[in-house]
């Protein structure tokens, strides 16, 4: 797909479900300038005396010109139109499967920050999801003797992975030299980045948005820090939801402290941007690789309603959250949180103007277009060529 050229700031949202486009086309004033819209199943450029804007849509989405209704001025954004659009909903899940090669391949885990090798060459025969939280009232429902599995928390052998909502945990044993002290933080050696907790003598939890895993024969893939962080959050949010129709989700701290709280709208959206201001880049300068590598392409995003829990903000709404059963808590290292803090902020000031809140939340997207690499859908994807 070709980006949109630098001139008039273009917004086009396609919602994959609703097979519905909003494209909004950022003029300066009401009838402020002579400009030039045209639309085409394919593409759509905006002529205006500050040069032409061209956006190529990717292959999956086909527009229908003939269906634009809505045609309405915004003050701050610009022009709003909405279209019909197509689309062919991606298959990149299947090529995930197709990319592990052998079940029993071994693989190596990387810091995600530095790069440093954490468990070099682990021979994983068994990758399970650990059951819910509700798992044991479940059993206790289900079985007419006592629960059998009461008390006995599960613990992984040297050849298991098992995977919760946002960590995974492994057994470390052979890899230390001495007894490991429970509940001590597991710190990259390289960056001091925190990764993890030791649960117990032989299982180790790691956060998802910290490690890397990956067949050993592969090197290590370098993606940028925010880019991996809102990609892993949004699948872990998408895969919740569908799991267990939780739409909330309040994001914790290791220590305990909520950070955000979150509300999933869509997971359906592809965005095509160039609304960026040279202004915002100033603004966050840590996340700077995302503004230049991509911010005028096509993503798919979801889309979510947030609320920010720092410096005790927020608080009533906070604690009317944590005693909704309805709400699922995700627990990330505290300076993840932090990080995610930043992103959503970002992504929001990218947005136009009247797309950035609903009822007092804060509405930005979250880039989810690095699945292949991401370890959810590889630690499933590994488990489902063992079970075939
Ligand atoms: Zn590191």
């Amino acid at each position: 797909m070709a980006a949109p050229a630098a001139g008039t700031r273009v917004f086009l949202e396609v919602r994959g479900r609703l097979q519905s486009a909003l494209l909004i086309v950022g003029l300066p004033e009401e009838g402020g300038m002579a400009t030039n819209i045209s639309i085409t199943p394919s593409s759509i450029q905006v002529d205006s005396p500050k040069g032409c804007t061209e956006a190529w849509l990717p292959a999956e989405v086909r527009l229908a010109p003939s269906s634009c209704r809505g045609l309405q001025y915004v003050a701050g954004d610009g022009l709003h139109l909405r279209l019909q659009a197509q689309v062919e909903f991606r298959t990149e899940m299947i090529s995930v499967f197709n990319q592990i090669p052998q079940a029993q391949e071994c693989c190596t885990f990387y810091c995600q920050s530095c790069g440093e090798v954490i468990i070099r060459d682990r021979k994983l025969l068994r990758v399970l999801p650990l059951p819910s939280e509700n798992w044991g009232a479940l059993v206790e429902e289900w079985c007419c003797h006592p629960d059998p599995f009461a008390n006995r928390s599960l613990h992984p052998q040297e050849n298991d992975c098992f995977f919760g909502d946002s960590f995974f945990l492994v057994n470390l044993k052979s890899d230390m030299q001495q007894e490991p002290k429970v509940n001590t933080k597991v710190i990259c050696k390289r960056c001091k980045v925190m990764l993890g907790e030791i649960m117990s003598s032989g299982t180790t939890k790691f956060y998802m948005t910290e490690i890397i895993i990956q067949p050993s024969e592969r090197s290590f893939p370098i993606i940028p820090r925010s880019r991996f962080v809102q990609s892993v959050i949004a699948q872990c949010l998408v895969e919740l939801s569908t799991a267990r129709s939780t739409f909330r989700f309040s994001i914790q701290g290791q220590d305990g402290k909520v950070y955000v709280l979150l509300w999933l709208l869509n997971s359906d959206s592809l965005v095509i941007a160039s609304w960026t201001n040279s202004k915002h880049i100033k603004k966050f300068p840590l996340l700077e690789d995302t503004l230049n590598t991509d911010s005028s392409a096509a993503w798919n995003a979801i889309k979510v309603l947030y609320q920010p829990c720092i410096k005790s903000g927020n608080e009533k709404l906070a604690s009317s959250w944590e005693s909704d059963i309805s709400v699922h808590s995700l627990t990330l290292p505290s300076v993840t949180c932090l990080e995610l803090l930043l992103i959503l902020a970002r992504s929001n000031s990218t947005l136009p103007p009247s797309l950035r809140q609903m009822n007092s939340f804060q509405l930005p997207h979250m880039r989810e277009n690095i699945r292949p690499f991401t370890l959810c859908d590889w630690l499933v994807s590994l488990n489902f060529l063992q079970v075939h």
